[in-house]
């Protein structure tokens, strides 16, 4: 499946350097980076052999920034500098943020944006999330010991494409290549080879640290496809944290707790919690009080917080609109499915047992890794894989407020595809290109992407004028389109910004409208070529008149001036019918007319010639 090849300028490589690429795995509460050695992928650590990197920045005074681990403390100690899950602000504006619950930060309105006020000034999500991927960077490069080609790194199903864009600028702020964005639960199926399997369909199970992830897809024809997703962005690991602190503080009944105290018993709650994945029992010191709690008695607490998330996951199994034993594999991603119970509650809804062999909180980054591998050119284009297919058609406006549709919905991405287009008009030196998303036939029920101009197409008869539009869509979505007048070589290009995306609701509505009005849509489009081809005719007519009016009679150019009167008087009618009739009559006293023009046209053009020279 040669479908797909990224080479980036300038970096074309000798066939068996091996490229350096990573994977990264962007998270809420914690980062990795991976990379495949030996056709292995594994995670690239710290030099204290650390693999996991808090997402925590802290922005001190004195310029001085500080990412992961070593910026945890200050979160207790200097919470509005110490910015934690800024994955949550990632593309937001201010509005969709200010209501944020328990947000410790002194937040700025900065045009649509929203930044954090901190000791190193104003600062954007994207400044602070690349801050993390610079860390990962490094610990990379160091590792590795050369400079990256590129990393593929990875976002939530459901993040949209200003998310996404957010998520491409802090690489670029990072100085990373982006070689793709990859949907988390489609890297964590790459990393188990879901891809090399058969086709079916998958359930990805993601419970992290404050958010859980459900993604129903399907592996088709080499494409993996989001079906549906679901979850609830405030549900997680730190939801069990609250268990056993709620649980403690009643069972030691403890009273009013100061801000360090209770941030002690946070940090001992969640090792209590983690230690309990492989313990019976787990015992802390609390406020000089031995607190101690069986994983009986946890499970016996976590259970309704489970059962929420299966409800969830049932939910998206039916939006997918399959059936509960339509799914192939459950694979279960996030440090919080290490929780036995939570394999046992997932693997009884689903009634087979569930992946976990691979490290639930490595599986994203890890196939990550395996795509950029992929990607920087170090396997065989065979092995290539597509990853996603187009949500909404792509076209141009054409004549009388159509749209010709260029790339298909559900045209497997990347994708090229060119059309070829003409001018309308005798001498047209310019077209006005408008690109536009959507499945209706008017231009008006589709969504308008963006409009640019080719100019210095060089003075043609209508018609004659080849000019060719490019479309293409890279992995990511985003679009670029360029047009090219053939004979002259005349150029020019667009790139249109995924800000202009849609989210999923209208997306759905688009196609809804397209399935309900596709029949008064062709009614539309007939009546609609019907006003441009007489348009078209009545301009035929005045260029041909302006030209050769001294070949006809008067009475002649009465019969035609009536006819073209008559037409252009329907020309803009609803009724199609009548513009048919009155196109028909107007051809039809022209008649003489053009065969008068042909013939002198041979005439000229054979002047000093024989007639075999034509043969
Ligand atoms: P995210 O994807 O949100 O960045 P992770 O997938 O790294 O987060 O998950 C972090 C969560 O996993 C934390 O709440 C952490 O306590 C929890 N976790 C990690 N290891 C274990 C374990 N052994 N048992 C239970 N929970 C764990
Ligand atoms: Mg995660």
């Amino acid at each position: 499946m040669a479908l797909l090849q990224i080479s980036e300028p300038g970096q074309a490589s000798k066939p068996h350097q091996h490229k350096l690429a990573v994977g990264i795995d962007l998270g809420t509460t914690n980062s990795l980076v991976a990379t495949v050695q030996s056709g292995v992928s594994r995670i690239l650590t710290d030099e204290h052999g650390n693999a996991i990197l808090p997402s925590v920045v802290h922005c001190g005074k004195d310029n001085k920034l500080t990412v992961g681990c070593d910026a945890c403390p200050y979160a207790k100690t200097d919470p509005t500098n110490t910015i934690v899950s800024v994955k949550r602000f990632m593309g937001l504006g201010y509005k969709e943020v200010k209501d944020f619950k328990n947000c410790p930060y002194k937040l700025v309105e900065n045009g649509n944006n929203v930044q954090f006020h901190t000791a190193m000034g104003d600062l954007s999500a994207v400044e602070i999330s690349s801050g993390i991927l610079t860390s990962l960077k490094q610990r990379a490069e160091k590792a590795l010991g050369g400079d990256l080609v590129g990393a593929v790194i990875t976002v939530p199903a459901y993040f949209n494409d200003a998310q996404r864009q957010a998520t491409k600028d802090a690489a670029t702020l990072a100085g990373l290549n982006t070689l793709r964005l990859l949907n988390e639960p489609t890297a964590a199926a790459v990393a188990y080879g879901l891809d090399s399997k058969e086709e079916g369909v998958h359930a990805i199970y993601d419970l992290g640290g404050g958010t859980f992830d459900i993604s129903i897809l399907s592996f088709q024809k080499g494409v993996f496809k989001v079906l549906s997703t679901g979850g609830d962005s405030a549900l997680g690991g730190d939801d069990f944290d609250q268990l056993i602190i709620d649980d403690c503080i009643e069972t030691l009944k403890l009273g009013e707790l100061d801000p360090t105290q209770m941030q002690k018993i946070r940090q001992f709650s969640r090792i209590a919690k983690e230690t309990l994945s492989d313990n019976d029992f787990a015992e802390f010191n609390c406020v000089e009080v031995p607190y101690r709690i069986s994983k009986e008695k946890f499970e016996v607490l976590s259970k309704v917080l489970i059962k929420r998330t299966l409800l969830l996951a049932k939910r998206a199994v039916r939006d997918a609109e399959v059936k509960m034993s339509d799914i192939k594999d459950i694979v279960m991603v996030g440090g919080s499915t290490r929780m036995p119970l939570v394999r046992s509650m997932v693997s009884d809804l689903f009634n087979q047992p569930v992946l976990c062999s691979i490290n639930p909180d490595e599986v994203v980054a890890k196939g990550a890794a395996i795509q950029a591998n992929l990607l920087a050119g170090n396997k065989s284009q065979d092995e290539m894989l597509l990853l996603d297919v187009l949500p909404l058609s792509l076209g141009l406006e054409t004549m009388g407020g159509l749209v010709e549709k260029v790339v298909h919905r559900n045209t497997a991405i990347p994708i090229t595809r060119a059309q070829e287009f003409t001018t309308f008009k005798d001498g047209q030196t310019a077209m006005s290109i408008h690109v536009l998303q959507g499945e209706r036939e008017l231009v008006s029920d589709c969504r308008s992407l963006g409009k640019f101009e080719l100019r210095g197409i060089p003075p043609m008869v209508a018609g004659n004028a080849r000019i060719r539009v490019e479309f293409q869509v890279d992995a990511d979505g985003l679009l670029s389109i360029s047009a090219t007048e053939e004979t002259s070589g005349v150029k020019a290009d667009v790139i249109i910004k995924p800000s202009y995306g849609l989210s999923d609701r209208e997306m759905e509505k688009m196609l809804k409208d397209s399935i309900i009005h596709a029949k008064d849509d062709i009614k539309a489009r007939q009546l609609h070529e019907m006003q441009v081809e007489a348009k078209r005719t009545l301009e035929a007519i005045d260029s041909a008149l302006a030209k050769d009016k001294k070949m006809l009679t008067q009475a002649m150019i009465d019969d035609i001036m009536q006819a073209r009167a008559e037409l252009k008087a329907v020309a803009k009618n609803k009724n199609e019918k009548i513009i048919k009739e009155k196109m028909e009559n107007l051809e039809l006293v022209s008649v003489t007319f053009v065969e008068m023009r042909m013939n002198s046209t041979i005439a000229k053009v054979m002047q000093g010639h024989k007639v075999e020279d034509f043969e």
